[in-house]
């Protein structure tokens, strides 16, 4: 039932940060759990943890009870998506081929385990444009040619390309305005749910974290300074 869990994880870089000190979380299957903090805080590296793009210094990190590592990290990888704050698109590409390259990393092993070809990923990549809330008329359109809440959107229907047990977001919302930011972690949160998703989301607006967390991580300099539900947030402050 355990979806992600860090253990005693430490993260210095080359330069000396430190940015996690002797972090240990347990997040279960399902939960939209929030990581909340100010910039530099360390929650982008402790999401970048989990799919492999940043490295523990010490402690390790377990995915749905399989500890990273290089051996699992390639098939670990098939089983989350990840939201970013620029959105990281390709601006020139599609919005079609957009999502498409959410399955990019898996395509030769889905077309050897199932048979799976881009036809069918691209039936995939069209009914997740349409969950997602954007026209069948955007599948030609070029990616930049979108307002940035749509450029997300298309950043959401891509991380759920392979059906991810773990959605990792980066705040995803930081760089739009706050009525689009509702929006989207609303979005994130619907499509998150219908497939019984973990997702791990940063943060740094206290307001969005209450409105849409299962349970808030309050980081600061690394270390956990609260942990619990939006209602313990407003007792503790
Ligand atoms: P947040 O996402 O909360 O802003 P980060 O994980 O990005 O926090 O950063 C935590 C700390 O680690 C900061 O002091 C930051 O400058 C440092 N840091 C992050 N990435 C790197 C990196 N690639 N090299 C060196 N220091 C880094
Ligand atoms: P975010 O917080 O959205 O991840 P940042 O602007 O903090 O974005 O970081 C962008 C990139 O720069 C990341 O790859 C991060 O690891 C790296 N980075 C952040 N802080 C530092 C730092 N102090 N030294 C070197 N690289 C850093």
């Amino acid at each position: 039932e355990t979806a992600i869990r860090f253990d005693a994880i430490h993260k210095r870089y080359p330069d000396g940060a430190v940015a996690l000190d002797g972090l240990s979380l347990t997040v279960p299957r399902g939960q939209f759990c929030v990581i909340l903090g100010p910039s530099g805080a360390g929650k982008s590296t402790l999401l970048r943890m989990v799919n492999g793009l940043a490295i523990p210094s010490a402690g390790y990190i377990e995915v749905e009870g399989e500890r990273i590592g290089p051996r699992t990290l390639p098939r670990l990888r098939r089983r989350i998506g990840m939201i970013h704050q620029q959105f990281n698109l390709v601006p020139r590409a599609s919005v079609a081929a957009n999502v498409i390259a959410g399955a990019l990393p898996a395509v030769s092993m889905l077309r050897a385990l199932t048979g799976l070809f881009p036809a069918e990923l691209r039936a995939r990549a069209c009914a997740l444009i349409a969950d997602v809330g954007l026209e069948e008329t955007h599948l030609r359109r070029r990616a930049d040619a979108l307002s940035g809440g749509q450029q997300q959107r298309v950043g959401i229907a891509r991380a759920f390309m392979l059906d991810p047990a773990i959605i990792l977001a980066d705040e995803p919302v930081a760089s739009l305005d706050p009525r689009t930011s509702r929006d989207i972690l609303t979005l994130i949160a619907r499509e998150a749910r219908s497939r019984g998703s973990t997702v791990l989301c940063s943060l740094h607006q206290i307001d969005l974290a209450r409105a849409f967390a299962d349970r808030i991580v309050a980081l600061s300099a690394g270390r956990i300074i609260f942990d619990g539900p939006p209602e313990a947030l407003d007792r503790a402050a």
